[in-house]
């Protein structure tokens, strides 16, 4: 079996070299090779902008968060990588413990992203922050009726909760946070309750258990408020549902990033933290929230129209390292619960 898996790491590393050779004949001047868990018309006008402005050009390979830590890990040092890009705390965590990123030291990352959304060892940098919080149907349920996370899990909510699957890393980050700031027990008590409320199956994303709301089928949800901007540019800004800011009074909403590393094996580091600075300054900013209804990491950045339209909120500033760090526990703890 193991003999197996290092015959397959070989092949996957060999073809992923003659893959870029091939891609390379022809080429001149400075040029990085980004592997992106983003997709690709999220980033590519970024990088679009990015070479107008300095010349440097950047070759991009899209893909999920897992294969492209697979490949990361299996090319070693052979890899054309200089920077991944992912989406969930959770996951840059886990590239930067499986050692595939290099720490980085940099005044302008410093200044620009806060404390608590980058790794304290420089290996990754959120770029955007998303909001993962309550959505309620508008016809059957009052903002009154909303007040926290933990409340969800309280017998008047029995039968009209909504959630996607315990699977994705999403929910994984977010009961991971929830047992840092309540602990195991307490946290076990609410992801229970809620399951309890469930008004049916999990879903396998975020845009179904809306469309359950919107159809009757349960009355509230937890999503990430992109794909609630996403509906409503699809269905229009009449769909009865609204967003609700939980937990103003105490922690705040769940936030998370997507974000950036330089890899390990960079064969152009330099220019690799050239990219990852730019996404850090205003312009950029803009644009990286803007092209997915994001929030920009820094505070000075502006928000768009339509994420405007939803309302400000104070987000939880506990340091995202803990969804990667706590990811084991709460994927554990929601097996306990029953919680698919
Ligand atoms: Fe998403």
């Amino acid at each position: 079996m193991r003999l197996v898996v290092i015959v397959a790491l070989v092949i996957g590393a060999i073809l992923g070299v003659s893959f870029w050779v091939s891609q390379q004949s022809g080429g001149q001047g400075d040029e990085i090779v980004v592997y992106s868990a983003r997709q690709e018309h999220l980033i590519k006008p970024l990088f679009d902008r990015f070479t107008e402005q300095t010349g440097i050009r950047v070759r991009y390979v899209t893909d999920d968060a897992g294969p492209l830590l697979q490949r990361l890990r299996a090319e070693g040092g052979n890899t054309r990588a200089d920077m991944l890009i992912t989406v969930d705390a959770g996951n840059l965590w886990q590239a930067a413990e499986q050692d595939v990123l290099a720490p980085v030291e940099s005044d302008t990352l410093e200044r620009n992203v806060p404390a608590n959304l980058r790794d304290a060892d420089g290996r990754w940098f959120g770029l955007s922050v998303r909001a993962r919080t309550i959505v309620y149907s508008t016809e059957r349920v009052a903002p009154e009726d909303l007040s926290t996370y933990e409340a969800l899990a309280d017998a008047e909510w029995e039968g009209r909760l909504c959630l996607r699957t315990s699977k994705k890393v999403y929910n994984q980050s977010l009961v991971a946070t929830m047992i840092a700031r309540h602990g195991e027990e307490r946290t076990e008590e609410i992801v229970g309750g809620w399951v309890d409320n469930l008004a049916t199956q999990p879903f396998s994303n975020d845009t179904a258990v809306m469309e359950a709301i919107v159809a009757g089928q349960c009355d509230v949800g937890i999503v990430n408020t992109y794909y609630f901007g996403r509906l409503q540019e699809r269905d229009g800004d009449d769909t009865p549902l609204a967003l609700f800011w939980p937990n103003q009074d105490a922690e705040g909403v769940h936030v998370n990033v997507s974000g950036a590393g330089i890899t390990r094996h960079a064969s152009n580091p330099d220019a690799a933290l050239q990219l990852l600075e730019w996404l850090s300054e205003q312009e950029a900013q803009e644009m990286f929230g803007a092209l997915n209804m994001e929030y920009p990491v820094r505070p000075d950045t502006e928000w768009t129209e339509r994420v405007r339209s939803w309302g400000d909120f104070h987000g939880d500033d506990i340091d995202v390292s803990e969804a990667g760090r706590r990811q084991v526990d709460a994927v554990m703890l929601m097996d306990r619960v029953g919680y698919r």
